[in-house]
């Protein structure tokens, strides 16, 4: 099995400040824990490309593009909502941050690895079609779903989203679209409070959970409503929103999930892509205690590494 790992150095031109819990060092945690461990030996390291106007237009209107631009400011910060943070770099990182999901596409698509997994910031999943959210400006996962879709001519694509979040983004952007399955757990009644219920959506299984939900009930609800759903959908492609700020020591939810949770979704996700041959692309979303997102991504490589 081989698995890709991409990821960008031009996210540290998104300078966010020392307070801000979405920070460069959540990326070096990761990368020194995946050294630490070994198993960054074991990856494949593709270079990445930044988004073009072409791919992000898939996702946002062209208004919300230029608007970002003309505030993007010149020095210091600005907010674009009560948590994004923009600096004079942001959106070329976030240019970067989605080109690097669409690199990994690129190489799936080319039968290059089995599976990839994208360290990339800032997130995407709370950026809507005209709306920056959340810490997030382009919908990374939206982006690659819809050039999948778009340019690879895949009609089946699954959506899955772990974070403690809800992705409002994404469904905002890929609900009732019916090139994609939509799978979301997260805490409930929660941030981004959008309460985008399943009745609304054709295309999308929620699994709302409540707040110190723990392994145990964790696993049962995705093993009941994810798994059999997604086998069943049969994939040609499998995009995750791969956020670990449910972790019970993270302090930006109150989920009670562990390391070894991590490495279960990986090993399942793994399981299900190989009856098809489907690739699994991991893009990091949410996780802000250093520790737990470094091992959580770690567990979760290796699961979706030796299912
Ligand atoms: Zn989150």
């Amino acid at each position: 099995m081989v698995l890709a790992y991409y990821t960008s150095d031009e996210h540290f031109s998104h300078l966010t400040a020392d307070d801000h819990p979405e920070h460069a060092m959540r990326i070096m945690a990761i990368e020194q824990e995946l050294k630490r461990s070994k198993l960054w030996d074991d990856l494949l390291h593709g270079k990445t490309t930044p988004a073009t106007p072409e791919d992000l237009l898939r996702a946002h209107s062209s208004g919300y593009i230029d608007e970002l631009h003309l505030i993007q400011p010149d020095q210091g910060h600005i907010y674009v909502d009560e948590d994004t943070a923009m600096t004079p770099g942001s959106l070329h990182a976030a240019l970067w941050s989605a080109g690097s999901c669409i690199t990994a596409l690129e190489g799936a698509m080319a039968g290059e690895f089995n599976h990839a997994f994208v360290a990339t910031r800032p997130p995407g999943h709370h950026a809507e079609r005209g709306k920056a959210m959340g810490f997030c400006f382009f919908n990374n996962i939206a982006v690659t779903a819809l050039r999948a879709a778009d340019k690879h001519h895949l009609q089946r694509i699954a959506v899955l989203d772990f974070d403690a979040h809800q992705g409002n983004g994404t469904i905002d952007i890929l609900g009732n679209d019916q090139r994609f399955q939509l799978f979301s757990s997260f805490q409930h009644p929660f941030y981004p409070y959008k309460h985008y219920e399943q009745g609304r959506f054709s295309n999308l299984v929620n699994v709302p959970l409540e707040e110190g939900t723990g392994s145990a009930s964790f696993r049962a609800a995705i093993e009941t409503q994810w798994w059999p759903t997604l086998e069943a959908y049969a994939p040609e492609l499998i995009l995750v929103s791969a956020g670990f700020d449910g972790h019970k020591e993270d302090p930006m939810a109150e989920l009670n999930l562990t390391d070894e949770d991590y490495g279960w979704l990986g090993r399942h996700i793994a399981q299900i892509a190989a009856k098809r041959n489907t690739p699994v692309i991991s893009m990091l979303e949410g996780g802000y205690q250093l520790n737990a997102l470094a091992r959580s991504v770690r567990e979760y490589l290796l699961g979706l590494k030796n299912p």
